[in-house]
């Protein structure tokens, strides 16, 4: 199946960012080594020294439960439903597993799904050039400032300041032509701001035995989580397009994230992604291990999930870098 369906026209190719601000950080140089381990670690250490500080108070195995809960099953819905099943098509599904992951999406606060589908398959259509909605490279200058602005707007700035539109007549005619998406795209407050918060407080209330356990699983499973997971998903859009190796040639600055796997369901997989976008499955590698993956080749197995993207080794063989 081709890559160009779904409005990821190709576009002419483009020199590699050879120059600008990914010469400030070679990979494999220290400054890239020392970026990669504060980003990560940081955040990390003062959530630690946070929960630390309330264990027992306001923290405990129950609100962590509470935590992985939500983490995981919202994650779920951006990854193998706004993004492998809506933007990209990666397999089909019948009308209520649609319905399914576009309010599990939904849930995570990241945006209405159409409105996620249209800004998404924008940034695989100009990817890194101008037009990109969330590039950290076109158009913020050169040298260490331009690499820190960029990476500011890639990562977060975008949702914050651009007024950049969706566009999504142009980019997501399909799922607005889809009825029941459309209605769980209006209702977006619903899922989001209502059933995502009430399900931690009611998991709250039933491990906790309070409505104190409530507001509890309030915090954890639905403030700090939609934290967490919101930087997860603005990592792919800022890490994986600056560190990171490149696998296959994709004429863009996409790249494979091992470390951050974990936490964004095998996502960061991205230059494989880049390179294959239809694909189903992200860790192409032998050893390439894919969270999300998982989860289709479940509902390919129940029968829930079926026209399953899968890309050849020969087609793969025909992108890979060191063919070249
Ligand atoms: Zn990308
Ligand atoms: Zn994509």
């Amino acid at each position: 199946m081709p890559e160009g369906r779904v409005g990821l026209q190709e576009r002419p190719r483009a020199p590699r960012a050879a120059e600008g601000p990914r010469a400030a950080f070679e990979i494999g140089s220290t400054a890239d080594k020392a970026a990669n381990i504060l980003v990560i670690t940081v955040p990390l250490i003062l959530l630690g020294v946070f929960a630390s500080q309330v264990w027992n108070e306001a923290l405990d195995w129950r609100d962590l439960l509470i935590l992985a809960i939500t983490y995981f099953g919202y994650g779920a819905g951006i990854t193998v439903g706004f993004h492998r099943l809506f933007t990209h098509r990666s397999f089909k599904t019948g009308p209520a597993t649609r319905v399914f992951f576009a309010i599990l999406g939904s849930m995570a606060l990241e945006g209405p799904v159409i409105e996620w589908v249209s800004y998404h398959r924008k940034h695989h259509t100009f990817s890194d050039q101008e037009g990109d909605p969330h590039s950290p490279h076109a158009g913020h200058g050169d040298g260490l400032r331009g690499a820190l602005r960029g990476l500011f707007h890639a990562h977060c700035g975008w949702v914050m300041f651009s007024e950049e539109d969706s566009e999504e007549e142009r980019y997501a005619r399909d799922l607005r032509a889809d009825p029941l998406l459309r209605f769980v795209d209006r209702t977006f407050l619903i899922w989001g701001a209502g059933l995502g918060m009430l399900i931690p407080f009611g998991l709250g209330v039933a491990l906790h035995g309070s409505l104190v356990g409530g507001l509890r699983g309030l915090l954890w499973g639905g403030v700090v989580r939609m934290i967490l997971l919101h930087h997860s998903t603005f990592s792919i859009n800022s890490i994986c397009h600056f560190f990171g190796r490149q696998r296959f040639d994709t004429h863009d600055e996409s790249r494979n994230v091992w470390w951050l796997v974990p936490f964004t369901f095998g996502e960061s997989w991205h230059n494989n992604h880049h390179a294959f976008p239809t694909s189903a499955r992200h860790g192409l590698g032998r050893y390439q291990f894919d969270p999300s993956m998982v989860v289709i080749r479940l509902l390919e197995m129940t029968g829930l999930a079926y026209d399953v993207v899968r890309i050849s080794p020969e087609r793969q063989a025909t992108k890979l870098l060191e063919a070249r």
